[in-house]
């Protein structure tokens, strides 16, 4: 076991078993924390805040980078335990990200504002922050929720997801090296615990990604507390790919704009509308590269795909795949597990001749299948790619950009790309509309998010 984890795992009588996603072999154990435990952490980071607070923007990124620079010291570590925990290729690779996040919001000013005649604006702390995330990221996705906090001078109380609390828990444990006490506290729980801290009346800020349903939970939690909200919700991103486009140019972004993370990727590319001139071409060139990439255990730096993180997701993919399957859809590539290689292997699938009012369609899938939809209209694909109650990204596919662009401006989502899908920055703000939730991460905007506003008249 390495270091790392071991500092984090229990024995096997107190804690909860954690399994590798790929082999379903035990790799440790996780603490089960309870609201009891909740409440300690809440109070703990509540009495922490203020001398937090007190330390100033230069000395709170001094330490946020120093932390940055021990996760890039420990990135094979903890990225093995997330490559166990979650399934991904080179989980080193999260870290490094993770590391590189936290030092961009360490670098980011937001400097008061001077207003009208003798007004300022000023962005102080909230108070504690409450972090809920998800299994698909956990550990970058756990910094996007804490570097901005930090920066503004918050504490945090993280609740991992239960099914990837070992690496959130690592790397909690790389920040306690480096921040004072009570700074950052995982309370690794279940959802039970999650509602709880929704709820709780010390918390003054929410930052939550997770699915659209749970999101809707925590706006009702928060009706108690009136705690701030950020929430990254689910995304079902459409893709369109105008007539003229040279397929070939754009294949590999297509492809891995969906299958990035083997799918797992909130704004992932979901559903691809296609015109019908390109059709059979881009549904060509899409397989050929489905059947070519390399799937595998993520222990093994040479794949590319790994496996579904956890059972009720690959049943999830197993049915929209399968549902496609009898409303007559054409699977050109896949569309079975992959047995052979362990439980939660699911082939690359391609499935052509597909309608809207398939489930694959208008459901987020979230694993290794794209959905390829053929259009003879670019309004009608426009209508159809804002058809769903999800708003996180969209893409426009085309050699004209110009042409592209403007049909950026008429899509209903809060990143809209060109020529590409899925890329973010650290200085790029970052989030959903409609039912993918509000509120920005990254840059300044990620910054104001985990501020209070006060204004000072003189
Ligand atoms: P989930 O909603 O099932 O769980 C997320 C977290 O919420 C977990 O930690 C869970 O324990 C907790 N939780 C569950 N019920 C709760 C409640 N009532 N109150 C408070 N917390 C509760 O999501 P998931 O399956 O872990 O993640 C997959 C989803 O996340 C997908 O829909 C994906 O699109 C979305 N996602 C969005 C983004 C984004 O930036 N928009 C990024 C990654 C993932």
């Amino acid at each position: 076991m390495n270091e790392l984890l071991a500092t984090v795992s229990l024995d096997a009588d107190s804690g909860r078993p954690i399994l590798d996603a790929a082999t379903r072999a035990v790799i440790g154990h996780a603490p089960v924390q309870t609201v009891a435990d909740l409440e300690v952490a809440v109070a703990e980071a509540s009495a922490a805040q203020p001398a937090w607070a007190a330390l100033g923007h230069a000395e709170r990124a001094r330490l946020m980078r120093l932390v940055a620079d021990d996760i890039d010291a420990h990135a094979e570590e903890l990225g093995e335990i997330i490559t166990q925990e979650q399934g991904k290729v080179a989980g080193a690779g999260e870290a490094h990200g993770a590391a590189h996040w936290l030092r961009g919001a360490a670098d980011t000013i937001l400097e008061p504002q001077k207003l009208a005649e003798g007004s300022e604006l000023h962005y102080v702390p909230l108070g504690v922050v409450a972090s809920i995330g998800p299994w698909n990221f956990p550990v970058m996705i756990a910094v996007w929720h804490i570097a901005p906090a930090l920066r503004m001078g918050n504490t945090l109380v993280i609740k991992p997801s239960e099914n990837t609390p070992l690496s959130v828990l690592a790397l909690v444990e790389i920040f306690r090296r480096h921040l004072p006490s009570s700074v950052v506290t995982a309370v690794s729980g279940d959802r039970e615990v999650g509602a709880a801290l929704a709820a709780h009346p010390d918390i003054a800020k929410i930052v939550f990604t997770g699915s659209t349903a749970t999101g809707r939970r925590i706006v009702e939690s928060s009706s108690a507390n009136l705690a701030r909200l950020t929430l990254e919700l689910g995304g079902n991103d459409a893709g369109i790919v105008l007539p003229g486009t040279d397929v070939e140019t754009v294949a590999d972004k297509l492809f891995w704009g969906a299958f990035m993370n083997t799918g797992q990727v909130c704004a992932a590319l979901k559903r691809l509308y296609v015109h019908d001139s390109v059709y059979e071409e881009t549904v060509a060139a899409l397989a050929a590269r489905a059947e070519a990439a390399p799937l595998g255990s993520g222990h093994d730096k040479t794949n590319r795909l790994g496996p579904v993180q956890n059972p009720a997701q690959f049943d999830i993919v197993a049915r929209l795949v399968d549902d496609a399957r009898i409303r007559g859809a054409r699977i050109v590539t896949g569309g079975e597990p992959a047995a052979e290689l362990g439980p939660l292997f699911y082939r690359p699938t391609i499935i052509a001749d597909v309608e809207d009012d398939a489930a694959v369609v208008y459901e987020e899938q979230f694993g290794p299948v794209l959905p390829v939809i053929r259009y003879f209209d670019v309004d009608d694909a426009v209508r159809r790619a804002n058809g769903t109650e999800q708003g996180l990204g969209a893409s426009v596919w085309g050699a004209d950009t110009d042409a592209a662009a403007d049909i950026a401006q008429r899509l209903d989502a809060g990143t809209v790309w060109i020529n590409q899908h899925g890329g973010v920055d650290p200085q790029v703000p970052f989030g959903g509309t409609k039912a993918s939730g509000y509120g920005l991460e990254f840059g300044v905007e990620g910054l104001k998010a985990m501020a209070a506003t006060k204004v000072i008249r003189f």
